[in-house]
């Protein structure tokens, strides 16, 4: 972990951030000095993220980031107990699996609604701020799948393209305000997610990835810290992958 605090003064939401790789990406930036504000559904989880993170004025707050109300509302409350927010990073993410036929219109609107719609209802609101101060760093979560597609995974692998779309659209439009807006493409992570894939899917996995093993949440969590700071200033609508070597 690299010992400067290059994010100090900063503010940071981190929707997704009570656990797995949102609760590493909150870490590694409370690190680098920033304020972090954890945003999630379960308060309770996302209260107890919070007391785990290095240095103090961090706070969590309960947010349903598909519903747009309650995501303008959340950034309200954390610009006034916080400051003005620098960094948002869109990780908060599910799956809801299975084969193309079988997809049931609540599978695919709930996915759709909180990985795409999640991150562009945060955007919009925060985004109107960033753009007054002329400053700020956005990172989306999306995926590798987002990229190559996955059978099983319809929903999810449109709703990280769509996310694909999304960063480069912002990054274009909101360049001239200085605010940046790139994505990170996880491969196979270990984290909840990811636990309970059958153990014949999980070796397929394996073998399809070159550095022989699954990430880690702090292998994407180092690479979120770096293009949210200052030493990524001069990149914007890029897609990093954080894969093992998965999609090349
Ligand atoms: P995870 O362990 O399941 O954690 C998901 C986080 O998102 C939790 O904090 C959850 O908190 C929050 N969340 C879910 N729905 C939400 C909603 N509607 N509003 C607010 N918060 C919500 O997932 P993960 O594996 O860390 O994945 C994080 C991100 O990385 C996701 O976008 C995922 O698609 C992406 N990703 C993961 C992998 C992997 O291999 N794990 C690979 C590629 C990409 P609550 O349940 O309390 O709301």
């Amino acid at each position: 972990m690299t010992e400067t605090r290059e994010l100090e003064g900063g503010v940071a939401i981190v929707t997704g951030g009570s656990r797995g790789i949102g609760l590493a990406v909150s870490a590694a930036l409370a690190q680098a000095g920033a304020a972090v504000a954890i945003v999630a559904r379960d308060a309770e989880r996302a209260a107890g993220a919070v007391t785990g993170l290095p240095g103090d004025g961090h706070a969590a707050y309960s947010c349903d980031v598909a519903d747009p109300v309650a995501c303008k509302k959340t950034v309200a409350a954390v610009e006034s107990a916080q400051g003005a927010v620098s960094i948002l990073v869109n990780n908060a993410g599910i799956t809801r699996d299975n084969i193309l036929l079988r997809l049931r219109d609540d599978d695919w609107a709930d996915v759709i609604g909180t990985n795409l719609g999640g991150a562009f209802n945060m955007i919009r609101v925060v985004a109107r701020r960033m753009m007054k101060r002329r400053a700020g760093s956005i990172v989306n979560i999306t995926s590798v799948v987002g990229l190559m597609g996955n059978a099983g995974q319809a929903n999810y692998a449109a709703s990280k393209a769509g996310l694909h779309g999304l960063t480069k659209s912002v990054a274009k439009e909101l360049a001239s305000r200085n605010i940046r807006c790139n994505a990170v493409a996880p491969g196979f992570i270990t984290t909840d997610m990811t636990a309970g894939l059958a153990d014949s899917v999980v070796e397929d996995l394996r073998e399809r990835i070159p550095l022989a093993r699954f990430g880690e949440p702090e292998d994407v969590a180092g690479v979120v810290r770096f293009l949210a700071g200052p030493e990524a200033r001069y990149i914007t609508g890029q897609i990093l992958t954080v894969d093992g070597g998965m999609a090349m």
